[in-house]
């Protein structure tokens, strides 16, 4: 390690930081890193450096050792993150190969690892023949992302399935948690950015494979018919105020009743298919999509009385000239 850089993106802004300035690791730094090409909405500045832990020992040695003032962040398929224009000062972890295995335990239980994509976990239940994991076939995030936001959809939820994490503290000592340590509740969890997920089991019940498989199929056709899946989005912009509960307010409705449906702030709208989305039309700033989820959250205060909760996880810093 070398000392660290004294000097300032800006003033009143933490300093740029360069793999010198970080321990010795097995895994991959990359340095200056664009943030839309590792993100949904394809938006954002540069993050300082970006670790790709080798496997688990890695990770933790690097948390052992990684000089405490630099801020870590951790970004997992970047499905519900948006970054800003001024990029993301520190360390960024994100978990790749060597934390992407799917493996049958026992009977009726998966072990996936934390860089599993959902959409191949809900897809290994049920080539298992284990019911109950459908649900994430359709949430385009991987495993850490789904415990750290309690991932869920049509009425099913990780906590219902998860058996127990596996994780590092940010200090680097392994944990075990089950989903009562955790706390998981409506689209978050009690240990949010204090943990970092490595792997987790999760269960499932017996049953024939083609049925669950239809199960998946019909989840894709109504996702595809409601949602604008294949846009630069974050999925669900702002928390239903009524959490999980299915007759409570829902975000959308308050949006559309706020007459936000299709509202623009230069390249970023608000989805005409499903109005809680927001999308980058392709040459959206984040701070375009940004004050365009503001401005309809003042919208919907003032119709409603209601005020919107984010869901997405906004990270980094706004560009000196926004
Ligand atoms: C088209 C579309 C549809 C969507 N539909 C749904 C839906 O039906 N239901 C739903 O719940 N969500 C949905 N989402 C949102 C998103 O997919 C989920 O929130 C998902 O769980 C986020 O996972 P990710 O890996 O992309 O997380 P990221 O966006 O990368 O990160 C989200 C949060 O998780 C944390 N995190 C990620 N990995 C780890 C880790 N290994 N350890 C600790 N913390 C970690 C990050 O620090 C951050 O705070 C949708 C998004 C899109 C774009």
């Amino acid at each position: 390690m070398t000392p660290r850089p004294e000097t300032m993106s800006a003033p009143n802004m933490a300093p740029h930081i360069q793999p010198s300035d970080l321990p010795d690791v097995r895994g991959k730094y990359i340095a200056g890193q664009a943030l839309a090409d590792i993100t949904w909405f394809r938006v954002g500045g540069c993050a300082d450096v970006v670790f790709m832990p080798a496997d688990a020992e890695d990770l933790s040695a690097f948390l052992k050792q990684r000089p405490r003032d630099i801020p870590v962040n951790i970004l997992g398929a970047g499905s519900n993150t948006l970054a800003r224009d001024g990029g993301v000062r520190g360390v960024i972890i994100r978990l790749g190969r060597g934390f992407g295995d799917l493996v049958p335990v026992g009977e009726s239980e998966i072990r996936a690892g934390a860089a599993a994509l959902d959409g191949r976990l809900a897809a290994a239940a049920a080539n298992a023949g284990l019911t109950g994991l459908e649900f994430f076939s359709g949430i385009p995030g991987n495993v850490g992302g789904a415990l750290a936001m309690n991932a869920g959809a049509y009425g099913s939820e990780t906590a219902d399935v998860l058996v127990q994490a596996e994780a590092l503290t940010m200090q680097g000592e392994a944990r075990i948690l089950s989903p009562q340590d955790l706390n998981l509740s409506y689209r978050t969890n009690g240990y949010h950015d204090r943990l970092v997920y490595i792997s987790a089991i999760f269960r499932g019940v017996p049953d024939a494979p083609n049925d669950i498989r239809a199960r998946m199929n019909d989840i894709a056709d109504k996702r595809g018919t409601t949602q604008p899946v294949k846009s630069r989005t974050g999925g669900s912009t702002f928390k239903n105020p009524g959490g999980a509960n299915p007759d409570g307010p829902k975000a959308w409705k308050l949006i559309d009743a706020a007459g936000c449906r299709g509202l623009r702030v230069g390249g970023a709208q608000v989805s005409e298919l499903h109005c809680n989305f927001l999308i980058n039309h392709g040459d959206a700033t984040a701070d375009d999509i940004e004050t365009l989820g503001e401005t309809v959250r003042a919208r919907v205060l003032e119709a409603s009385a209601i005020d919107l909760d984010w869901e997405i996880r906004r990270i980094g810093e706004v560009a000196h000239d926004a």
